[in-house]
């Protein structure tokens, strides 16, 4: 198995040869082909496993093939974290797959100041890398529209309800298309964890690696 058995493009074949990736990981092998279908997924994966490529991979290609109409960039795809750390790395890692596409990037957290995020939200966006309650601060301050997403990845879920985020995911949802794409993961299956993805995910592929 390689990466060119997956159905990902020349850009993003280019940038995962740059990494010096050769063999996509288990759960590479089966979300970036779901992902690509337009699926919604439901992933068990722990941090090590190749996730972070897993999902943004496939959501970069998707973002470059269907182009939104002329005008400022509002973001197209939502990726919230549990941590800041999570954010900057996750942020990193979309810079990195997508350094030879046009798709424009940025991460909102907390701990830092917010006026040069909002500046770089009104910059445009594609692709926001998020925190909870700092995309909070920014909606509240209606700095930011996510009223275009199209796909909405919620990475590490159990720690984002571990730490009591679950109030204000559900305040975000609410500013979110109901017709989009959703991917989720965790480490683990919980009752939360899976009442959550009954209420997110419409006819969800299921991977556990
Ligand atoms: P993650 O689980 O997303 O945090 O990724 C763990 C590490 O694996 C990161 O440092 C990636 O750069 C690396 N990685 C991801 N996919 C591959 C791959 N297919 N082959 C080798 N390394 C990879």
């Amino acid at each position: 198995m390689t990466f060119h058995t997956l159905g990902l493009s020349t850009d993003l074949l280019r940038a995962v040869a740059d990494e010096g990736y050769t063999v996509p990981t288990p759960i590479q092998q089966q979300a970036i082909p779901a992902i690509l279908q337009g699926q919604d997924i439901f992933a068990s994966a722990q941090t090590g496993t190749g996730k972070t490529a897993g999902f943004t991979l496939p959501l970069l290609q998707r973002l470059s093939i269907a182009h939104p109409s002329k005008g400022p960039r509002t973001p197209r795809a939502l990726i919230l974290t549990p941590t800041r750390e999570l954010a900057a790395q996750v942020s990193d890692s979309v810079k990195t797959y997508g350094k030879y596409l046009s798709l424009k990037s940025a991460a909102v957290y907390g701990g830092v100041g917010i006026l040069p995020q909002i500046q770089a939200l009104r910059r445009g966006v594609d692709i926001l890398v998020a925190t909870p309650g700092r995309l909070l601060d920014h909606l509240g301050q209606k700095t930011l529209n996510l009223s275009q997403i199209e796909i909405l990845v919620l990475d590490e879920c159990d720690r984002m309800l571990d730490m009591g985020f679950i109030g204000d995911i559900r305040k975000i949802l609410a500013y979110l298309p109901v017709s989009r794409q959703t991917l989720m993961f965790s480490a683990t299956f919980s009752k939360s964890i899976q009442q959550l993805a009954k209420t997110l995910l419409k006819s969800p592929t299921l991977i556990e690696v």
